[in-house]
This record gives structure tokens, C-alpha cells and sequence, in this order.
């Protein structure tokens, strides 16, 4: 069972890709971003507490993201593998994902890693707030998303360079050569 990491900085591309690589090699796609703006549209009690991290920028705690990640994994019957878009953010989380899929029999991990320039960053997210109606797509949280990517997201790296589960991607350039390079780079686990 393949776990794809789909890795980078907020507006790197990684919910296009993803949507390409579920229909090509038929992956359960698990965006944790969704599954939270999902809780906070259902208007529970954990939605509104969610809400206030997302729209400040911020990060929601690691426990209560590895439990809304462990409980979905749970529930998702996957053949083929998941790709997580959005997970890991932090060194914790990646550490908790590592103790999940030792329980889980068979299963090989790569961290793909989405590589785009900064300013590059801010215009596709704003663009994207022109029409996705999300509450972080402004100048304002972009770079407090960016910040806070730099400082707690971007360590995560290392967590899987050392494991030697990790491959760079040049994310600059057309969608369809992005989503050549990534082929290229996860043809040998595939
Ligand atoms: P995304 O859709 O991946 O850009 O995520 C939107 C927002 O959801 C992030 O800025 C965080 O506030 C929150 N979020 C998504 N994934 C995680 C995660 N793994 N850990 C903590 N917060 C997350």
C-alpha cells in the first residue's frame, strides 16, 4: 500500500496534482485542509473552534489533527493507497504518521516534495481567493500561512530525507510537466 506524501508550501500545487494522480493510479485522496473546512461547514462545536486557527493562518493542534487523520484512515478502504495532501505539517505529525503505518502491513511511504517560488506562491493563492471563498486566501493570511510554513511545515523535509522517502520536484511550469516530473519521480514505488 502506497502513502504519497504530497508536500509543499500553501499554493504549490498540491490539490492539482492530486486530483491528477487519484485518476491515473486510482489513490484515496486525504486533504486534510477538506476534511477541516468540512467540519467547520457541518457548524459543530469542533467546526467553530477549527475556524478560528484556519482563518488567522495558524495551524490546528497535532493531536486533534492525528485524530481527525487516524479516524478518517480508519474509515477509507483504500486497494491501491492514499495520498496525503496537507499531512504532515510539523515533525510531530510526520512522527505520528510513522507509528500509524507500522501497524499497517505493507506499506511504503514517499514524501514528494512541490517546490514553487515565493512571490509565484502568493499570486496563485490570490487568484484562487478571487473564487474559492475560503477565509485564508488573502494577502493577509497568505503570509501568515507562509510564515507559518517556513518555521513548522518545511522541517518535515529532513524528517523524511533521513529515511530516504523523499524526492524534490521542481514545481514551477505548466500542470502537465509537474505532473510528468512526479511520475518520474514515484515510478520506482508505484
Ligand atoms: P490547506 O487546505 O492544506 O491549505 O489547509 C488549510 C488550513 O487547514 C491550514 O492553513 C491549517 O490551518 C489547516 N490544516 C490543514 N492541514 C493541517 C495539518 N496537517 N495540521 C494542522 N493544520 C492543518
Amino acid at each position: 500500500m502506497l502513502y504519497l506524501i504530497l508536500f509543499g508550501a500553501p499554493g504549490s500545487g498540491k490539490g492539482t496534482q492530486s486530483d491528477l494522480l487519484v485518476e491515473k493510479y486510482q489513490l484515496t485522496h486525504l486533504s486534510t485542509g477538506d476534511l477541516l473546512r468540512k467540519e467547520i461547514a457541518s457548524g459543530s462545536q469542533l467546526g467553530q473552534e477549527i475556524d478560528q486557527y484556519i482563518s488567522k493562518g495558524n495551524l490546528i493542534p497535532d493531536q486533534l489533527m492525528i485524530d481527525i487523520l487516524n479516524k478518517t484512515m480508519d474509515a477509507c478502504n483504500s486497494s491501491k493507497g492514499f495520498i496525503l495532501d496537507g499531512f504532515p505539517r510539523t515533525v510531530a505529525q510526520a512522527q505520528a504518521l510513522d507509528e500509524m503505518l507500522q501497524t499497517r502491513e505493507g506499506a511504503s511511504t514517499i514524501l514528494v516534495n512541490l517546490e514553487v517560488e515565493r512571490q509565484e506562491l502568493i499570486n496563485r493563492l490570490l487568484k484562487r481567493g478571487e473564487t474559492s471563498g475560503r477565509s485564508d486566501d488573502n494577502l493577509e493570511t497568505i503570509q501568515k500561512r507562509l510564515e507559518v510554513y517556513e518555521a513548522k511545515t518545511k522541517p518535515v523535509n529532513d524528517h523524511y530525507k533521513a529515511k530516504n522517502q523523499h524526492a524534490h520536484i521542481d514545481g514551477m511550469g505548466s500542470v502537465e510537466v509537474i505532473f510528468e516530473r512526479i511520475e518520474k519521480a514515484i515510478q520506482p514505488i508505484i
